[in-house]
C-alpha cells in the first residue's frame, strides 16, 4: 500500500456539466477542469477527469457537490433537482469503487458555503449564513467552523421560505416560496408576464429578445434599461426579504451571497441591503455584514474538496 496523496479533488455536478478543482492541503487551488456529462456515461467520465487532474497516488480524497439534498448518515442523494436518478443512485459507492478513492457527498449550497468560509468572502469569519441564488435557491449555516445540517442533514433550505403566501407552486410543493421568485427561471418568468402585461415596459430591449435569460436581464439592467433595473432590484427586494428572517432567527455576523443572480453586482446587492435594513430587527442587522461571494463558480468544487479534506480529520 502507497500512502495516500495530500492534494483534493472537489467536482460540482450538475445536470449536464461537472466543474472539479484540484487543492492542496493548505486549500490552495492547483487546477481546475470543466467537462460536459452524459448521465448514463457520469461515473467513467467523472473517473477519468480525476485521472486528468492528478495521479491517484497524489490525491487524498475527492468531494462531490450536487444540487440535491444529500443524507450525509447514509450517503444517498435525495430529491435532485435536476439530476436524473439513474444518475445519483449510488453515486458514492460506484466512484469509489472506480476510482479507489475516498469520496465525500454534499449538497451544493453546503460546499460552496464552505469554500467561501474557509477561502473566500467568508474567511475570518467565526459563523456565516451562506445564500446560493441561481437556478434555484439554496443556503448553508456555518457554526463554529462547521457546516450546521440539521437533523437529517436539510439544513438551510433558504429558498423554501414563504415569501409571498398567495404566490405560485413551487417544485417542494408549497406555494410563494423563495425560490418562486428570485431564482434565474423566476426572474425570467415575472419579467416576461410584465412585458405581457404592462405596454410601457415594452420600451425594454428585452422586449426584442423572445428567450433572454436572467443573465440578459442583469445585462441590460447594468447597461441602463430602466425596466431590467426594476425587475433586479424587486428581486433584490424579494431576496432582502428572505435575508432579513434569517438574520432574525441566527443574529449571524456575516451572510454572503453568491449563485448566477448576484453577478448583477452592486445592482442587486444594494436593493437587498435596503430590503434587509427595512425588515430586520434592527440589533441583528446593525450585528450583520451582508456580502457577494468571492469564488464565484468555483465555490462549490473547492468547498467540496476542502470538505474532503476535512472530513476525517473531526
Ligand atoms: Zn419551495
Amino acid at each position: 500500500m502507497s500512502t495516500p496523496g495530500s492534494n483534493f479533488i472537489g467536482i460540482n455536478l450538475s445536470g449536464i456539466q461537472a466543474r472539479a478543482a484540484l487543492i492542496d492541503q493548505s486549500g490552495t487551488l492547483i487546477n481546475t477542469k470543466v467537462a460536459e456529462v452524459a448521465p448514463k456515461e457520469l461515473i467513467p467520465q467523472l473517473a477519468a477527469m480525476v485521472e486528468e487532474l492528478g495521479s491517484r497516488s497524489s490525491i487524498a480524497a475527492i468531494g462531490v457537490a450536487i444540487p440535491g439534498l444529500v443524507n450525509r448518515q447514509t450517503d444517498r442523494v435525495i430529491a435532485p433537482r435536476d439530476l436524473p436518478a439513474t444518475m445519483v443512485e449510488d453515486l458514492h459507492g460506484e466512484l469509489m469503487r472506480a476510482t479507489g478513492l475516498r469520496v465525500e457527498l454534499e449538497n451544493d449550497a453546503n460546499a460552496a458555503a464552505y469554500g467561501e468560509y474557509k477561502v473566500g468572502a467568508g474567511r475570518g469569519a467565526r459563523n456565516l449564513f451562506y445564500m446560493m441564488i441561481g437556478n434555484g435557491i439554496g443556503g448553508a449555516i456555518i457554526l463554529d467552523g462547521k457546516l450546521w445540517t440539521g437533523a437529517s442533514g436539510f439544513a438551510g433550505e433558504v429558498g423554501h421560505i414563504t415569501i409571498d403566501t398567495e404566490g405560485i407552486e413551487c417544485v417542494c410543493g408549497n406555494t410563494g416560496c423563495l425560490e418562486t421568485v428570485a431564482s434565474a427561471p423566476s426572474i425570467v418568468r415575472r419579467a416576461r408576464e410584465r412585458l405581457n402585461r404592462d405596454s410601457t415596459s415594452s420600451l425594454s430591449r428585452l422586449a426584442l429578445n423572445k428567450s433572454f435569460t436572467a443573465e440578459d436581464v442583469a445585462h441590460q439592467a447594468k447597461d441602463g434599461d430602466d425596466f431590467a433595473l426594476m425587475m433586479i432590484e424587486r428581486t433584490g427586494k424579494y431576496i432582502g426579504t428572505g435575508v432579513a428572517s434569517v438574520i432574525n432567527l441566527l443574529n449571524i455576523e456575516l451572510v454572503v451571497l453568491g449563485g448566477g443572480v448576484m453577478d448583477a453586482g452592486a445592482l442587486i446587492l444594494n436593493p437587498i441591503i435596503q430590503e434587509v435594513k427595512r425588515r430586520a430587527f434592527q440589533p441583528c442587522f446593525e450585528a450583520t455584514e451582508i456580502v457577494a461571494a468571492k469564488l464565484g463558480l468555483d465555490g462549490a468544487p473547492i468547498g467540496a474538496a476542502l470538505l474532503a479534506r476535512d472530513a476525517n480529520t473531526e
